[in-house]
């Protein structure tokens, strides 16, 4: 890493050759990458990423070759065998593998199912911890995931199972009830559903619930609504993935905590 950079007590890790660094690039920011990530990309030879990670931070990888696993135009994303396969065929070429991924890599990014395949095949890997949308996405937009005087529990849902479907396995009782905040990733498709089974499971439908879209970018939509009216809302909005949806309400709360409107009032009044 550069002399820019400060350098802990006991140094930058080194990437090995040979192996597989899973790595999360964090929300969408550049800026809220970890500095782990950033050493990482400063060595790999080769970074696979999915689609949507920022041009940034693949450009903080010059020397890399770059291989986009995510969806292109008409195309599929690679399936998920393919990319094991990919991962463990790079790392026995003895390359540094860098395997980007959009937030935490073990937050409903299939992170855990490559790094079983590269458990299996024998190759070393490590893992860069990064921040998840539903957790510093919500907080950049004006949302605590928890707030002492609102929630003691905070629940993050998938709204889609391995198939696409909406994931009909899980017990939206126990989930509606379970914590006073939800958080929905990949939600946008099944929002109608969703709404039905938990306004059906006893919440409100009148409960505060924003829709965020592209958290952390310069292209980030938020949309505030109500539980009852989200179906509605999302029609309306035109609003595109990555979003999450979040109910509870903390939401509420970011008509205080929403730091970047506030940010220019405060100093106007602070003149
Ligand atoms: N590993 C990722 C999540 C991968 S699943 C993480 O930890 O954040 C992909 C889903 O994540 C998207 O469909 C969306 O629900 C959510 N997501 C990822 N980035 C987002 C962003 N910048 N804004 C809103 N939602 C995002």
């Amino acid at each position: 890493m550069s002399a820019a950079f400060p350098l802990p007590a006991h140094g930058w890790p080194l990437f090995q050759p040979g192996w597989v660094w899973l790595v999360g690039a964090g929300p969408g920011d550049p800026g809220l990458l970890t500095l782990h990530g950033l050493n990482a990309l400063r060595q790999a030879d080769v970074v696979v990423h999915d689609a949507l990670i920022n041009s940034d931070i693949l450009g903080w990888a010059p020397q890399a070759r770059h291989v986009d696993m995510g969806k292109r135009a008409g195309k599929t994303s690679a399936r998920q065998e393919e990319i094991n396969a990919h991962l463990v065929a790079l790392a026995g070429q003895g390359l540094r593998v860098l395997r980007l991924k959009g937030g935490d890599p073990y937050v409903f990014g299939r992170g855990g199912e490559e790094a079983q395949a590269l458990a299996q095949a024998g190759v070393p890997f490590r893992v860069v911890p990064g921040i998840t949308a539903g957790i510093g996405g919500l907080a950049a937009a004006g949302i605590p995931v928890t707030h002492r005087a609102h929630n003691q529990a905070v629940t993050f849902v998938t709204g889609h199972d391995q198939t696409g479907a909406s994931p009909a396995s899980l017990d939206w009782v126990a989930i509606a009830q379970g914590s006073q905040m939800l958080v929905i990733y990949m939600g946008l498709s099944h929002a109608a559903t969703i709404t039905a089974r938990l306004i059906a499971a006893g919440r409100p439908a009148d409960e505060p619930c924003a829709i965020l879209a592209h958290a952390t970018l310069p292209s980030q939509r938020l949309v505030e609504t109500t539980l009852g009216q989200l179906p509605m809302a999302l029609q309306n909005s035109a609003i595109t993935a990555p979003a999450l949806i979040c109910l509870g309400p903390n939401v509420a709360l970011r008509a205080q905590l929403d730091w970047q409107a506030l940010a220019p009032r405060m100093a106007m009044a602070a003149e």
